[in-house]
């Protein structure tokens, strides 16, 4: 089978609708016939700003989300990324291999530099795609299952592999990103030029999965649109409602063409309620789920152990083979 690799920040206290229709929805389906492996990186949290006495019940709070939307523990290998120090020990040596204007020219390095305070940008900001990249190398994955905004990293990650292979030997697997068109990147509903995000969008942009469904839909209400009258998908000229037709579609089922039929003569505020309704019946059910997971700890902590004693073999493994390729001096 082969073998799947992703994981979603704990940057916040809840998920929103561009992680799971860009990211976990594809996890939950790829779970069945892969041999999934899906983390929770708490190392790349600390990358930006972060309050330590959130981090660990955000993390936890992650892991009861990804079970509450779908993810099976029988059926994926669920872990949180400190508890595998391997990944800090592959991205040393990938940060060995990668050229200073190379990791310069990350995209998501930019925009989150620029939006952190004078001086604040750390160099693990600038070094978090390297230690991307170490989480899917470690496991050997064959598709990193991401949105759009993860495709540079990927390609880092491929690139770094490679190099590590000609240079070295054969070692590495190199890893395709698997980005599903139309829902990769859903954007923020005050900002529609850009993506929603856990950490950048305002609260009015981002559609969580644990809100109440009276905030969401009040969001949704107040989303940014333009002067005109017609419901058309028009991702150029129209940014706003194609990306609510966007979130509508991936919901109901229905594609755009029928949605365009369906709104043909009606008005922007007959989406945004049909909208709020549909994301309503999606979001409701998600807060008790999640609680009951919380409301379980030892379970969450045998779901996570196990986890980690999966994940360390597979990771131990590649580790060991990359230092043996590497001239390391073998413990004795
Ligand atoms: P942060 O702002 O802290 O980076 P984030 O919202 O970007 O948070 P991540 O944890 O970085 O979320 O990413 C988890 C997964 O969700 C990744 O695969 C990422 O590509 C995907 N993703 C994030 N935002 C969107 C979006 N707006 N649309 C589609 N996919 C998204
Ligand atoms: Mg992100």
């Amino acid at each position: 089978r082969p073998r799947v690799l992703s994981g979603i920040q704990p940057t916040a206290d809840s998920f929103h609708l561009g992680n799971y229709l860009g990211a976990v929805r594809q996890w939950v389906a790829l779970q069945d016939d892969h041999d999934a492996f899906y983390f929770v990186p708490d190392l790349h949290a600390i990358t930006v700003e972060h309050d330590p006495k959130t981090l660990a019940a955000r993390t936890r709070n992650g892991v009861a989300q990804l079970l509450a939307l779908g993810l099976d523990p029988d059926r994926c290998t669920v872990f949180v990324q400190s508890h595998v120090p391997e990944h800090a020990r592959l991205e040393w040596v990938l940060g060995c291999l990668t050229g200073f204007g190379e990791a310069s020219r990350m995209t998501q390095f930019k925009d989150k530099a620029a939006k952190q305070t004078a001086d604040r940008a750390t160099v693990g900001l600038f070094t978090y795609p390297i230690l991307q990249a170490a989480d899917i190398l470690l496991y050997n994955a064959d598709r990193v299952p991401v949105g759009e905004d993860q495709r540079q990293h990927v390609e880092l990650t491929r690139d770094l592999a490679q190099r590590f292979n000609s240079r070295f030997g054969r070692t590495l697997v190199v890893p395709e990103p698997y980005i599903l068109a139309g829902t990769a990147k859903i954007q923020d509903l005050q900002d529609p030029s850009a993506k929603m995000s856990k950490s950048n969008s305002s609260p009015g942009g981002i559609v969580n999965l644990l809100d109440d469904p009276k905030v969401s839909a009040k969001k949704i209400r107040s989303a940014v649109t333009d002067a005109e009258r017609e419901i058309r998908y028009d991702p150029e000229n129209k940014a706003g409602i194609s990306n609510l037709l966007t979130i509508h579609s991936a919901l109901s089922g229905r594609t755009i063409a029928e949605l365009e039929g369906d709104y043909a003569g009606k008005g922007y505020g007959d989406l945004k309620k049909d909208l709020a309704e549909i994301v309503a019946d999606f979001t409701a059910p998600l807060a008790e789920r999640v609680q009951g997971y919380l409301d379980d700890p030892a379970e969450l902590d045998r779901v996570l152990a196990r986890g980690a004693t999966r994940a360390r073999e597979v990771a131990g493994a590649t580790l060991a083979a990359v230092h043996d390729k590497i001239g390391f001096l073998p413990p004795t």
